[in-house]
Parts: C-alpha cells; sequence; structure tokens
C-alpha cells in the first residue's frame, strides 16, 4: 500500500482545513495548517479550549476528512479515501488513546485489548489473538491483571489498558486525546513515562494536553490559536518521568520521616 522510506514524515499536513458548517454558520475549525511529523517523533498540541485540537486529531487520525488542503498518512493522500479505505488504513496504523479511556465495562482487560483485532484480523484465531492481547498488556505493566474487569481497576489501570488496546495492531502512530485529563499527578507522570517508553521503542506520538506539566515530557511543542499553529518548538529541557517519579518517591519518603 505505501512506498514510504524510513526519511518520509509519518505525517504530512499541507495547508490543511476543517470547516464545521452549522445551520447558516460556518466555524473555521482548522485554518491552513502545515506540519511534518517524523518518525519517532513524540509532539505535544497545545492550545485553549476551542483552537481545533480535537478537530485536527479527528483528521489526523482518519476519523475525519478535512474539508480543504492535504493530508499524507506515510506517503499516502488521506483525501481522496472513501470510507472503507479511510478504515483500513486506520485500522492498520493509528491506535488512539482518550481521555475517558473508552473501555467496555463489565468486561476484561484481555477482552478490551483485543478488541480492535476482530476487525483488523477477523481470521486470526482465538490463540492468536489472546497471545497478542497478553503481549500489549504485559507491555504496559498489566500482566498481573489480565483478568480483571474495568471496574475493578484504578484509573491509571484503566488508561493503561486502553493503551494496549492502541497497541494491539502494532501501529505506526499513537494519537492521545488528553490522555492524562482524568488523573491525578503521579498517576499522570507514569502515564507519560508509558509514552516515553513506547515512544523510545520507535512509535511516534502526538497528544493533545492543555497542562505545561504534562507537555514537558513531550520533545516537540505545536500550540494552536484558533485552528493556526501559533508556534512549533523542540522541546530542550524535556522531563523524564522515570526521574520525576523517584524524586516524588523520595519526597514522599521524607514526608513520612518527618
Ligand atoms: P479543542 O479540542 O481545541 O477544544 P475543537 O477542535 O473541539 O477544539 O473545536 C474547534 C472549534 O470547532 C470550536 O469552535 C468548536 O465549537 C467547533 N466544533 C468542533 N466540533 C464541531 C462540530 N462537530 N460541529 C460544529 N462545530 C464544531
Ligand atoms: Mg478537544
Amino acid at each position: 500500500m505505501s512506498t514510504a522510506t524510513n526519511t518520509t514524515p509519518v505525517i504530512q499536513l499541507r495547508n490543511l482545513a476543517k470547516s464545521y458548517q452549522t445551520g447558516e454558520v460556518e466555524v473555521k475549525a482548522v485554518r491552513g495548517v502545515n506540519l511534518d511529523i517524523d518518525r519517532g517523533e513524540f509532539v505535544a498540541i497545545m492550545g485553549a479550549s476551542g483552537s481545533g485540537k480535537s478537530t485536527l486529531m479527528n483528521v489526523l487520525g482518519c476519523l475525519d476528512q478535512p474539508t480543504a488542503g492535504n493530508y499524507l498518512l506515510d506517503d499516502v493522500a488521506v483525501a481522496g479515501l472513501g470510507r472503507k479505505d479511510l478504515a483500513k488504513l486506520r485500522n492498520k496504523k493509528i491506535g488512539f488513546v482518550f481521555q475517558s479511556f473508552n473501555l467496555l465495562a463489565r468486561t476484561s482487560a484481555l477482552e478490551n485489548a483485543e478488541l480492535p483485532m476482530f476487525y483488523s484480523h477477523p481470521l486470526i484465531s482465538l490463540r492468536d489473538r489472546r497471545r497478542r492481547a497478553v503481549q500489549a498488556l504485559e507491555q504496559v505493566g498489566l500482566g498481573d491483571r489480565l483478568r480483571h474487569h474495568t471496574s475493578q481497576l484504578s484509573g491509571g489501570q484503566q488508561q493503561r489498558i486502553a493503551i494496549a488496546r492502541a497497541l494491539i495492531n502494532r501501529p505506526e502512530l499513537v494519537l492521545a486525546d488528553e490522555p492524562t485529563g482524568n488523573l491525578d499527578t503521579r498517576t499522570s507522570i507514569e502515564i507519560m513515562g508509558l509514552f516515553q517508553e513506547l515512544n523510545d521503542a520507535g512509535i511516534t506520538i502526538v497528544m493533545v494536553t492543555h497542562e505545561l506539566d504534562i507537555a514537558a515530557y513531550c520533545k516537540r511543542i505545536v500550540v494552536l490559536r484558533d485552528g493556526s499553529i501559533i508556534s512549533d518548538t523542540r522541546n530542550q529541557t524535556r522531563r523524564s518521568a522515570r526521574v520525576e517519579i523517584a524524586k516524588l518517591d523520595q519526597a514522599e519518603q521524607k514526608a513520612k520521616l518527618a
């Protein structure tokens, strides 16, 4: 399907625009965005509420088509694709993580993690599907919670299941929209640590956040305002989640002894 080489950016946006027509009113949610994201990047998309972050992510995730401009995903022009091809491309290349986890209730970690494979690999054997799901859950540190139901797990653990589910098809690209929005500080840093590990293993990550403290863990920060990019910078002072967690542990230890 793709002839992309390793040096082709995973994402290439050219004058990308997305408008919504609601009655008489046209909302220009994304206005002429140009952006290249290379393999192995870890990008934070920031901006005030209503600046177009989710709209841009929906287009990047092939959940929605732009109204103008071009989007090349791994050198494949997304704009020309119909719904079926779009879904195929999405399943193959992209994993999604959301603020609200979007897991099935009363369903085990395993079953949640393997869900995308029913669409992407309908003919795979139950055993192979299970094996892949176990692998993905081990990768996110939940190897000991395979049979637990969603409701028996903490928010951080639920988000880990969602990340395992996003990884199940071995995507090139993980898109996350406010993945730490419902989590406390320590758990948020732990999730950023997991993303940093996945990124170190070669997965490209694009993540929406409105918290500078969270964007600090990314390699690059893109800021949107009113649908346009107003800044795009390398993060020279990137935080390591492992270091920050160790600091938290130390502080807690000290507080206990005091
Ligand atoms: P953010 O995620 O940064 O908060 P959004 O992408 O959700 O921003 O929204 C950008 C703009 O587009 C906002 O003005 C919002 O009201 C509008 N918008 C988003 N989704 C829709 C929709 N489905 N229909 C109409 N307008 C929308
Ligand atoms: Mg949003």
